[in-house]
């Protein structure tokens, strides 16, 4: 494909866009259950003129952009006030893959200065987010992986037996992503800092909306800066903090840590070249549109969305027991949750939802559904179970096997994880040239 020769219109590349758009999932209509979070028309709108007023600014020069300095200090200090800790400091990022690359890289070279540790390793739940194990192949720090208990939550004292002399971090969700729930981390912590050993409480998901769950009144099992030996956390603006897309936040209770995200050379003919993230040029419309979410939403903006959102599982996990064959398991702490069965192949019934036009994301070990709720699910709560009904009385009738779509459709029933693996690099693999035969 070569460039057109003369360019479109801007009529006939919004036309373009628009036919593109519309073959997206309906994620303004809650029909799926994750990779969007959307808060109304109304924050929409806030994050469009914030996006496009920023458009061309640059955070990679604060120097020419004091906006941006302005905008993302003021998002680190009101991010540190809600995890805990106003004196807290941190960087916005690119996201919690980004966020969480810095902290395990914070920790790996904050041990080799400080205890010499050449061979670092990691310990951290197998439900904590896949971000860490990219972190570890990227960054060279082996991750150990911690089983989980019955009730979904990981086992202390497995990752206390896989603590040795090399371990640079430990790591607790607030809450894991699979299952929902809230990992012990006083206990994590308090392992973690008897060793002087950083702990690092990944909060992507939860970190802009369990705050809210708490001020509401619901009892929140603790997790921020308020307990001792929490030495850093993630938290993304752009899941329940309803940024748009690219902004995240890693923050630190003790700045002496931050020192070692920090990126600088001196002898580049350039000029001097300093960067406390990984990005180099960052996006400013981002970090001005997270700005301007917090600030147009407020506690009480917060308040309100977290309000619906406890609304909206409540009904859609009241439902979802209340139907024969469905179970949810474990017992998640906030708005995200896994859907198992018992009695009948639980990806059948993904199929049979998929058919009807909603599509919970599917998980493995064990198997199961997944669902994320968005204020944009309040809508749906009865829709949605009147389908579930249907779904589930069909399969429970029919039966069947699950022919498998998708990677994880693929991967079930595959014990060799080099296999897997290689399924999943062929998956990718094939979506890349998919995208280039479009072109
Ligand atoms: C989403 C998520 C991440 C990763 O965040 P990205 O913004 O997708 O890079 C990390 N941890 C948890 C618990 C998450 O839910």
């Amino acid at each position: 494909m070569n460039l057109p020769p003369d360019g479109k219109s801007r009529d006939q590349v919004n036309a373009e866009l628009d036919d593109a758009l519309t073959k997206d999932a309906d994620w303004m209509g809650g029909r799926i259950w994750s990779l969007v979070y959307y808060a109304g028309d109304d924050v929409a709108a806030v994050l469009r003129d914030a996006y496009s007023k920023a458009i061309f600014t640059n955070g990679l020069g604060p120097d020419a952009f004091k906006s941006l300095k302005k905008f993302e200090s003021e998002v680190v200090a009101m991010t540190a006030s809600l995890l805990g800790e106003p004196e807290a400091i941190g960087n916005m990022t690119s996201g919690g893959t980004e966020s969480i690359l810095m902290a395990v890289k914070t920790a790996r070279d904050r041990a080799r200065e400080e205890k010499g540790i050449s061979e670092p390793e990691m310990v951290l739940p197998v439900s904590a987010h896949p971000a860490f194990d990219k972190s570890a192949q990227y960054l060279g720090v082996k991750a150990i992986h911690a089983p989980l208990g019955d009730d979904l939550r990981v086992d202390v004292s497995a990752m206390q037996e896989a603590i040795t002399p090399n371990t640079v971090l430990m790591v607790g969700s607030a809450p894991n992503f699979p299952f929902g729930t809230i990992d012990p981390i006083p206990e994590i912590a308090a392992a973690a800092s008897e060793r002087d050993i950083p702990c690092h409480v990944d909060a992507c998901v939860g970190g802009f909306l369990l705050p809210f769950w708490e001020r509401l009144g619901h009892e929140v099992r603790p997790w921020d800066f308020r307990v001792p030996g929490v030495s850093s956390i993630s938290a993304d603006c752009h899941k329940y903090g309803y940024a748009a897309r690219g902004a995240s936040t890693i923050m630190y209770r003790d700045p002496a840590y931050r020192r070692y995200q920090f990126f600088a050379v001196t002898d580049w003919p350039g000029g001097l070249y300093g960067s406390p993230t990984m990005t180099g040029s960052r996006p400013g419309g981002a970090i001005a549109a997270a700005w301007a979410c917090m600030n147009y939403l407020g506690e009480a903006g917060y308040l309100r969305l977290a309000e619906k959102i406890v609304g909206a599982t409540k009904g859609l996990q009241d439902g979802i027991r209340a139907t024969p064959g469905l179970k949810i398991l474990g017992e998640p702490d906030v708005s995200l949750f896994a859907v198992g069965s018992d009695e009948f192949d639980i990806y059948v019934l993904s199929e049979a939802l998929g058919a009807r036009g909603w599509f919970p994301d599917r998980q493995q070990l064990p198997p199961s559904l997944h669902f994320m709720v968005t204020p944009a699910h309040a809508a749906i709560v009865d829709e949605f179970l009147t389908t579930l009904r249907e779904a589930v009385a069909d399969v429970r009738e029919k039966g069947g096997k699950s022919t498998g779509a998708g990677v994880y459709g693929s991967v079930v029933g595959m014990s060799d994880r080099g296999m897997v693996r290689n399924v999943i690099m062929d998956f990718i693999d094939g979506l890349t040239r998919e995208r280039e035969e479009a072109k």
